[in-house]
């Protein structure tokens, strides 16, 4: 395993180390979410012109192939793998940071300071590609061979595609009636084993870790962005920004915020470009959520909870989670009312001097729609970036003539029901909620398998025993 790197327990009480080639999703000593360090002083950290230069490959082999990757170009930044065998690459990354200034103009910006980061162009449609990239790395690694993860739709869409290519079997738990049917019909398609319970993304979430944790007799490797190596491919997404702006830093990078893994790689991201020399400042961050699944902007926003040294208030979390506020927007990637990477991203708030903010649905796609008009196109979740930055500009908070860049996560065809009907008030998706009308034709049709959300059904679909559950 590499030598420089291990990962390391985010409590500041705790801080216990452990191996990088250990599979783990918690730290085994107090629960706290782990990241992966680097030992930078031993490592080589090249200059960004060693980066661009790679930009222009084309080639498939041997480090070409490496060079081709929007992530894996930036490998140095990562380095948390043995050697370039291991490395997993499908040809993520290969996005643009474009100039929006007719989106500018609209929500008022200065022209020429409005970028949307355009993360839909990835090979699975959505900025996923850039984590699983990472974690099948790993993955790979440690010789895994089953793969699974809970998705709002994006995860599984892109675990599945990585799967497949790499000959690994995967697993995907979606919430039932809660996807949007472009990520559906992809993780189909890619030949995941697709459990729908009767559910939603938490509950998933909650099955998914259990079986990883609870049933090792399955030997399921966990995808979702509690692993740390996801996040490690994440940070790429704003090393491309900085490359598109010549290594200029901007004003601001706005987000949507659901689990809160891509917030928390940025976080992470900027923090060591700034520690290595190679940025003289930290953009600020702005997190935007969906007035239906606002978790982080209730307990940043309203009550103030700060990340403060670590030390942040878990009791105002819990209590908020005590309420079981069902998580519930048209943005339906980012519709998760327990984020799983809550620490991080205070953390990532902290670092960047960062704020949170919600808008409602209509808004949201308002947003939308005007992306799309402008030549871009992206699904719900996506727009909440420009939506939110509209909102700051109106708040004076985001200055007329500041330099933002919004995060645009996902592709428009991922989500053509919510598309479909706000120009034409048709509801496709109320479709999901019914029996299948006729078996279907094809010789290696992919059905969901339906399960309820019960620990020992959920085992026996995955060819498990049930009795070895309690
Ligand atoms: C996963 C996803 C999000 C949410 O990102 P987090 O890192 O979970 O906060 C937002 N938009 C799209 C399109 C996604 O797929
Ligand atoms: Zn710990």
């Amino acid at each position: 395993m590499s030598q420089h790197a291990h990962q390391q327990c985010i409590n500041p009480d705790c801080q216990a180390t452990f191996d990088i080639g250990r599979v783990l999703v918690a730290c085994p000593d107090c629960g706290a979410l782990l990241d992966i360090l680097y030992d930078w002083d031993r490592l080589p950290v090249p200059a960004w012109s060693t980066f661009e230069q790679r930009w222009s490959t084309t080639g498939v082999n041997d480090d070409g192939r490496l060079d081709f990757s929007g992530v894996w170009r930036f490998r140095e930044l990562l380095p948390f793998y043995r050697t370039a065998d291991d490395i997993v690459t499908i040809g993520e990354g290969r996005t643009q940071l474009q100039d929006a200034h007719q989106v500018a103009a609209e929500i008022g910006l200065k022209r020429g300071q409005l970028h949307l980061q355009y993360e839909g162009l990835n090979p699975s449609g959505s900025f996923k590609d850039n984590g699983m990239a990472a974690a099948f790395t790993h993955a790979r690694m440690v010789g895994a061979t089953k793969v699974a993860c809970a998705s709002t739709g994006n995860t599984s869409a892109a675990l599945a595609l990585f799967a497949g290519l790499s000959g690994l079997s995967a697993i995907v738990f979606i919430g039932s009636g809660k996807i949007a049917y472009g990520k559906l019909s992809q993780a189909l398609d890619y030949g995941a084993t697709t459990i729908q319970i009767q559910g939603d993304f938490d509950a998933c979430l909650r099955r998914v870790q259990q079986i990883a944790a609870d049933v090792p007799d399955l030997g399921i490797y966990l995808m979702n962005s509690v692993n740390p190596f996801r996040l490690e491919g994440q940070k790429a997404i704003m090393y491309r920004v900085l490359q598109a702006l010549e290594w200029q830093v901007p004003d601001w990078i706005v987000v949507p915020g659901g689990n809160l893994g891509n917030s928390s790689a940025f976080g992470k991201a900027f923090t060591e470009l700034h520690q290595l020399g190679l940025i003289d400042r930290i953009p600020r961050l702005a997190i935007i959520q969906a007035t239906g699944a606002n978790p982080l902007y209730e307990l940043h926003t309203e009550q103030g909870v700060r990340w403060n040294d670590g030390h942040w208030d878990s009791a105002k979390r819990d209590a908020l989670y005590d309420r079981n506020i069902p998580a519930n927007t048209v943005a339906s990637a980012i519709e998760i009312g327990r984020p799983v990477n809550l620490p991080k991203a205070l953390r990532a708030l902290h670092v960047m001097d960062g704020i949170v903010r919600q808008v409602d649905d209509p808004t949201i796609l308002e947003h939308k729609a005007l992306v799309g008009r402008y030549g871009f196109g992206c699904e719900p979740a996506s727009a909440a970036s420009v939506a939110g930055t509209r909102l700051l500009i109106e708040q004076g908070v985001i200055d007329r003539d500041a330099r933002v860049v919004c995060v645009l996560t996902g592709h428009q065809l991922k989500d053509p029901d919510a598309t479909v009907k706000y120009h034409t008030g048709i509801d496709m998706k109320a479709a999901q909620d019914h029996a299948p009308v006729s078996d279907p034709a094809g010789r290696i049709a992919n059905q969901p398998v339906r399960v309820d959300d019960d620990l020992a059904s959920i085992v026996a679909a995955l060819g498990g025993d049930p009795a070895l559950v309690s």
